[in-house]
Order: C-alpha cells, then sequence, then structure tokens
C-alpha cells in the first residue's frame, strides 16, 4: 500500500495490484458506509461536525483516516509499501526468577518484511506483535455443488467495482447480509433483474421485504442455491434460473499466511482464530495479540479500546489468568455463542 488506510484506499483494480499483491481493498466506487459517523469515529477524534449524523462515501472515511494519522503524527511511525512475509516465534532468554517480562509466555518474534518496490527483505527481532490485517480480503465462498461449471460470470463481493458491466443482465446475489443488500442496491438500476437468495437466517428481513413490497421493483428473493450445473441455477425449493452473472455476497476469512507454525495460531474454516482469549490475546503467547478481529459493526472503536488493554499487558500491569483458565473461558464463551 502507498497509504495509510487499508481497507478504505478504494483501486479499480481487481486481483493483483501494481504491485503484485493481492489487492487488499473490498470497496465499491459508489460505496456509502453502513453506518452514520459518530458510530465508526474513534472516540478521540471525531469526523468533522458536517458530517455529524450522516453516512458517507468511503472517500470521506479516507479522508478522515488520513486526518487522524496527520493530527497524531503517526506517518514517520508507518513503513508504507512493506509486506510482513513471515513472523515466526523465537526461543525466550532463560527465565530469570521475579521477571515477568523474561516467562515463556511473552517469548519475541522474528518478524520478515519485503519492500515492495525493490529494496529486498529485512528481518528485526520484536518483543510483541499485533496482528492488524484486517478481515474484509479473503473471499469465503459457500460449498455450492457444480459452482465452478457455471458458464455465466461469477465474482466475490470482494472484486465488485462498479455496477455498469451488468447493465441489463439477470443478477443472482449469493448472500442476503450487508454487502448483499449494498450491491444491490448498487446495480438494480443497471440490471433487468436482481435475485437475492436468503437462508433462514435472514438477519435484515430481505424476505419480508420483499413480501411487503419494499425492494425494488426488479429485485425479488429466493431460497438458497442447492446446485450449479452449467448455465442453471438450482434452489432448495426446486425451482430453477439462469443467471447472467453471480455475485457471491458470502463473507470474508480469517487468513494469516505470515504466520509461522511456531506461532501455534490455527483458524477453523476461515471462521475462528484459537487460541484467542477475549478475541485478541493468544493465550500461550501474550507478546502475540490480535486487533479488530471481531465480526462487529464498530470497528473504529474496537481497535481504540483493544491497543490500551494490549499495552497493560505487555508492560505487565495487567495480569492474565493461566492458559487453561483462559482456554476454558473461552471454550464457555463459543458453546454459549454457538448456542444462542
Ligand atoms: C464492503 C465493506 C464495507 C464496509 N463498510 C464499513 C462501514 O460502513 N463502516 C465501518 O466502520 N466499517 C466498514 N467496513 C469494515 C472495515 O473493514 C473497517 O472499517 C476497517 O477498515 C477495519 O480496519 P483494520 O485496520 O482493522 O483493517 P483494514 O482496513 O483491512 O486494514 C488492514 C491493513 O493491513 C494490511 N496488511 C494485511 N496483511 C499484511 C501483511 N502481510 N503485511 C503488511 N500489511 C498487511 C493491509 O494492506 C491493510 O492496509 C466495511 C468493510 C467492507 C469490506
Amino acid at each position: 500500500m502507498e497509504l495509510e488506510g487499508g481497507m478504505w484506499l478504494y483501486t479499480d483494480r481487481t486481483g493483483l495490484g501494481k504491485n503484485g499483491y493481492p489487492v487488499h481493498s473490498s470497496i465499491y466506487k459508489n460505496l456509502i458506509t453502513n453506518l452514520p459517523t459518530q458510530a465508526m469515529e474513534f472516540p478521540n477524534f471525531p469526523f468533522p461536525s458536517d458530517l455529524r449524523g450522516k453516512f458517507i462515501p468511503w472517500q470521506k472515511v479516507q479522508d478522515y483516516l488520513f486526518a487522524y494519522a496527520d493530527h497524531f503524527n503517526l506517518r514517520k511511525h508507518v513503513h508504507l509499501n512493506t509486506d510482513v512475509a513471515s513472523v515466526k516465534r523465537i526461543t525466550t532468554k532463560p527465565v530469570s526468577s521475579g521477571d515477568a517480562h523474561q516467562s515463556p509466555n511473552r517469548p519475541q518474534w522474528l518478524v520478515r518484511t519485503t519492500a515492495l518496490q525493490g529494496g529486498g527483505s529485512k528481518e528485526k527481532v520484536f518483543d510483541a506483535v499485533l496482528v492488524c490485517s484486517g478481515h474484509h480480503s479473503v473471499p469465503h465462498y459457500p460449498d455450492i455443488p457444480g459452482q465452478e461449471s457455471f458458464s455465466g460470470i461469477q465474482l466475490h463481493s470482494h472484486d465488485y467495482r462498479h455496477p455498469e458491466p451488468y447493465t441489463d443482465k439477470r443478477v443472482l446475489v449469493i448472500g442476503a447480509y450487508a454487502s448483499a443488500f449494498d450491491i444491490m442496491k448498487d446495480v438494480y438500476s443497471h440490471a433487468s433483474e436482481v435475485i437475492i437468495t436468503l437462508t433462514e437466517l435472514d438477519v435484515l428481513g430481505l424476505g419480508e421485504q420483499y413480501k411487503k413490497g419494499l425492494l425494488p421493483h426488479n429485485v425479488r428473493t429466493t431460497p438458497f442455491p442447492q446446485a450449479i450445473n452449467g448455465s442453471v441455477v438450482t434452489f432448495t425449493d426446486g425451482d430453477t434460473l439462469e443467471p447472467d452473472v453471480i455475485i457471491f455476497c458470502t463473507g470474508y476469512e480469517y487468513s494469516f499466511p505470515f504466520l509461522d507454525a511456531s506461532c501455534d495460531v490455527t483458524v477453523s474454516e476461515g471462521k475462528r482464530i484459537q487460541p484467542l482469549f477475549k478475541h485478541m490475546i493468544h493465550s500461550r503467547y501474550h507478546t502475540l495479540m490480535f486487533i479488530d478481529m471481531v465480526y462487529t459493526p464498530i470497528e473504529f472503536s474496537i481497535a481504540y479500546l483493544q491497543v490500551p488493554f494490549a499495552f497493560k499487558i505487555l508492560d505487565g500491569s495487567l495480569a492474565l489468568p493461566s492458559e487453561e483458565e483462559m482456554n476454558q473461558e473461552t471454550e464457555a464463551d463459543y458453546r454459549d455463542r454457538m448456542a444462542s
């Protein structure tokens, strides 16, 4: 990346960026935030007052993040155009009694970085690593038999940029959450028809909205696909459709290809990072933490709250329970969430 901004650095490109690395951003050209500014801002840095209470185009979020970086003089600390290629745990020095900073729970990390614009790789040892690599870049696809046989155009919402290529096309949107709703709103005035697939968990109530006539005239809902065979999609109610385009709005996976096996981090089915206490602290290696890896709409506020917590753990002013206690609490929390 050439600038700070992460997800909010819009690019027309999909696939690989100019630097040959996968494009990180999933933002599309006409994107308007799905939260008002008060719900998005860092508590210590409000959006400009004329944007208060508004849902804003991505450009304004980018301006806000640049202004934040300037206000807190952060740019000098950021190494742009630098890929973190690997993070390896390195054995800590022998434990000297009473020194919490030397315990096996506080290993150091060997980090290898690659300069994207030449300059080769470098290695450096760090006392702690905070993983802040985002979680809206690696597409998740549902398991629909025959998906690869689809003869039309198929893409993931990560690669959706403009509505124009879908003019007069019949567009099947798979998924019924935020991206599906947003992309439907962007594409319906160009497309001949937009069909949104629902599962039992219709969080936004799109099925009800359709029944009540609240969706645009050329938008309808349908059950989830059961199979794809060439041009034909068959749904769970037996109905079939021949769409020109399928857009998978089926979410993203956690992915940390740079974490070496020595980090002992697993991601099950792209959905659960383990072993994380309070969704952020490695329960065995407390110097490895994950910031903003929770699925919540208020992402900037979460980072704002998690970082001071992380620093308290790192400076030793906040003691953690034992690894076993942390894992037990995490499992109980996980079971509760799965049951609800
Ligand atoms: C379509 C869409 C719409 C959204 N709309 C909203 C919204 O309206 N409001 C809202 O609050 N949130 C929204 N979000 C969520 C958005 O992801 C967060 O607002 C925010 O960008 C999260 O910040 P982050 O820094 O955690 O991650 P990101 O913004 O994703 O930044 C992660 C950074 O890590 C870098 N990185 C990753 N891997 C490496 C590596 N190996 N080496 C070096 N750097 C690396 C990336 O290049 C990137 O710069 C939306 C997300 C999507 C996909």
